[in-house]
């Protein structure tokens, strides 16, 4: 079940959010500024400077930092060419918790992955491209901070819920509401919705729903805290088994 469960991950995490421009070849190996993040480039960056990443990354950082949840050593951000999961499927992203490192793909294979995905058509590529980093990058601040055997209940679809509402906040907000637009409702009042089905069967639905719900939170970095320490526990997997 576990295998599946990671198929299913990378399949639901990854497709929703891509869909890329043509650009032209510039690979680069610049290095952000930040003392906590270390870009590494190995693949073509299709006129994407690595340079850009360093924003949505500390970004990420700065949004967990802002709330107490301080990462603990230095984050490497990696482009690679042929991103896959190990069953070869290919993905948009990982987040390596044992290395602390994250992977995004190149945004040629992006964009590929993404293209039959109707509802991002509107969101502006480079955007659309950072809000991954943010997204794999809050998926490494959090695995950090929940590195400890107190909190061993937190849930995988805590993680998304968390990565999927901060991918969202990251957009600008024109190409939010384009995003939102596209599906409608008001925020959550419960965690109900937030289930690997729910994931599974609608990862936009899952995404605006997580940022909605967040957003409406009083005190979000209360919240973000009860989530890390399992006080608020999300379904899990197996109820849907
Ligand atoms: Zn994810």
């Amino acid at each position: 079940m576990k295998l599946f469960k990671a198929i299913l991950f990378s399949l639901t995490c990854f497709l929703p959010f891509l869909v890329f421009g043509n650009d032209s070849l510039s690979p680069t190996g610049e290095q952000c500024s930040s003392r906590w993040l270390n870009i590494d480039v190995n693949a073509q960056t299709a006129g994407f400077a690595a340079k850009r990443l360093c924003k949505p990354a500390s970004w990420a950082i700065d949004q967990m930092d802002h709330c107490g949840f301080a990462i603990k050593e230095k984050l490497t951000v990696e482009v690679v060419e042929d991103l896959r999961h190990p069953f070869g499927i290919p993905v948009v992203g990982r987040s390596d918790s044992s290395e602390f490192s994250v992977q995004v793909a190149s945004p040629s294979q992006c964009r590929q992955l993404a293209r039959e995905e109707i509802a991002l058509a509107q969101v502006e590529f480079h955007a659309l491209y950072e809000s991954i980093v943010v997204h794999e990058v809050i998926h490494a601040v959090f695995w950090q901070q929940r590195d400890h055997p107190k909190n061993e209940s937190v849930s995988e679809i805590a993680g998304e819920y968390v990565a999927y509402a901060f991918q969202l906040l990251s957009l600008p907000e024109a190409d939010r509401a384009k995003l939102l637009a596209g599906y409608p409702g008001a925020p959550p009042s419960d965690l109900g919705p937030f289930n690997s089905m729910a994931l599974m069967l609608n990862p936009l639905r899952f995404a605006t729903n997580a940022y909605r719900h967040l957003m409406s939170v009083d005190d979000r970095c209360e919240f973000l805290r009860k989530i890390i320490s399992g006080e608020v526990e999300f379904d899990d997997w197996d109820q849907y088994e």
